[in-house]
């Protein structure tokens, strides 16, 4: 074997760097995010020859080329354990539901939405990194939900990690809180910020900018800035075409980018793809961008999809980044742009680039509503509001080839709006039914940067 991949920033001024420093600290120090020096190819026989492998098999011969800096016995044994526990021996299962549509199912992990894929993985993987480095490790999340239960999945009771979610107090559902609050593992440490998450996002933002803070603790992104997330969510795209045996149409229920980058990366690849569908909520700035070349930032709105209220997606930097042929100065000057106009205009040729991949669908939540209902009448199975939005995108959508919707969360963790558009209330999973048993723990906080900071020095040390 070669040279291990090396990484580079969206923006040019870090110094390349091997998958395991990627994995450790997330955000590149220029404020860029890693991409691969180049892409490693699959050729159409290796992605042939991944139909009916088992999931694991196929992320270890995906992941190996990506993350290969990692070692083969590290990811011979942590890619089989992450995926052990999945509630399907398939770990993204596809159905059909009509005649060339299928849903993959994204949510069989254990915290029921897609992010357990790519986190069950890092977890273990970020675990390993830092024994064989000797280090510790502070990692911190903002979440309005559904990252905060993933990342306490993976990451409870693991040595070498602090983990601080924080997530707005009152503004995530009872299951989405209780998957937090009932965890029992001692290096998991839960606040509920008194604020909304952009409140939470700011401080997250604020302690990893204090240089001395961050070095101190070793503090470490887990969401989807990291790209060993990314490089996890693009085995599900070679598993899904590998097994239809044709380009499918993606449709991506759609926040921070990061899913839908995924698949692009699988592009980039070797995988043949016929389009990538970006399905937003009302926070629809992509849309609104790929319509007008404006990149546009807006006040955020509530929806009935709170896991894509999102206005600012970090991850679509990547694909601008490549969208510009990968001209870091050229992506460097609008990030720049943008951060201090929060607007952005892209050039024609990167904007036609762009379009040439990816098209987006705004979707109400009216259409939402009546997506869940829709799908109940037609095939009895209650689909959650994120995937509704997705399946909403699709209605009326040609495609020549099978279009996929990505199934991004179970039906059981946004009940209320299961039950509004169909009147059945959504059991939740044999194994999550403990949750309403088990005791909360939570720290209330004030929305305020000094505050959360000495929480964190207070219950982690330094490292
Ligand atoms: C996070 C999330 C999304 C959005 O994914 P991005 O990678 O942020 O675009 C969609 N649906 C659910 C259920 C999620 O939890």
């Amino acid at each position: 074997m070669g040279e291990p991949l090396k990484y580079v920033s969206t923006r040019g001024r870090s110094p390349a760097q091997g998958s395991e420093d990627v994995l450790i600290s997330g955000l590149a120090p220029d404020g860029g995010l890693f991409l691969p020096q180049f892409w490693p190819q699959l050729s159409r026989e290796d992605i042939a020859g991944f139909r009916g492998k088992a999931y694991a098999q196929v992320a270890r011969e995906i992941l190996g080329r990506l993350l290969d800096d990692l070692g083969a016995e590290v990811l011979d044994r942590e890619i089989p354990l992450a995926y052990a526990d999945f509630a399907t021996e398939e770990v993204a299962p596809l159905r059909e539901i009509a005649d060339g549509r299928f849903l993959l199912e994204l949510f069989h992990g254990p915290t029921l939405a897609f992010k357990d894929i790519a986190l069950q993985l890092l977890g273990r993987l970020l675990a390993q990194a830092l024994r064989r480095r000797g280090q510790r490790a502070t990692v911190l999340a903002a979440t309005s939900g559904d990252t905060g239960s993933a990342a306490i999945a993976a990451l409870g009771g693991r040595e070498g990690i602090e983990l601080f979610v924080i997530h707005p107090l009152g503004r995530v559902s009872e299951v989405q809180r209780r998957q937090m609050t009932t965890c029992r593992q001692a290096n998991v440490h839960n606040i509920a910020l008194q604020g909304s998450f952009d409140d939470a996002q700011a401080i997250v933002k604020a302690l990893f900018a204090d240089r001395n803070f961050a070095a101190q603790q070793n503090l470490t992104a887990v969401n989807s800035i990291n790209f060993v997330r990314i490089a996890a969510q693009a085995v599900y795209y070679f598993t899904a075409a590998a097994a239809l045996g044709a380009a499918p149409t993606f449709v991506v229920p759609t926040g921070n980018f990061g899913d839908v980058f995924a698949g692009e990366a699988a592009m980039r690849m070797g995988l043949p793809v016929e389009r990538l569908i970006v399905a937003t909520n009302a926070n629809d700035i992509l849309a609104r961008t790929l319509a007008t070349g404006i990149y546009a930032a807006g006040g955020v709105r509530p929806t009935l999809s709170p896991s894509m209220d999102i206005q600012v997606a970090s991850n679509f930097e990547r694909a601008l980044f490549e969208a510009f042929a990968r001209d870091a100065g050229t992506c460097r000057t609008a990030m720049e742009q943008f951060t201090q106009h929060r607007s952005l205009t892209i050039a024609s040729t990167a904007l036609e680039n762009l379009r040439a991949r990816y098209d987006a669908v705004a979707i109400s939540d009216t259409q939402t509503l009546l997506a869940i209902t829709r799908h109940y009448e037609r095939t009895g199975q209650l689909v959650d509001p994120h995937t509704a939005v997705g399946l909403a995108a699709a209605e009326g959508l040609a495609s020549a080839g099978p279009l996929v919707v990505l199934a991004t969360a179970h039906a059981a963790k946004f009940p209320d709006a299961v039950r509004t558009a169909t009147g059945q209330v959504p059991l939740l999973p044999e194994r999550l039914r403990a949750l309403y048993e088990g005791e909360e723990r939570q720290t209330v906080l004030p929305n305020d940067l000094d505050r959360v900071r000495d929480f964190i020095t207070a219950h982690a040390g330094s490292k």
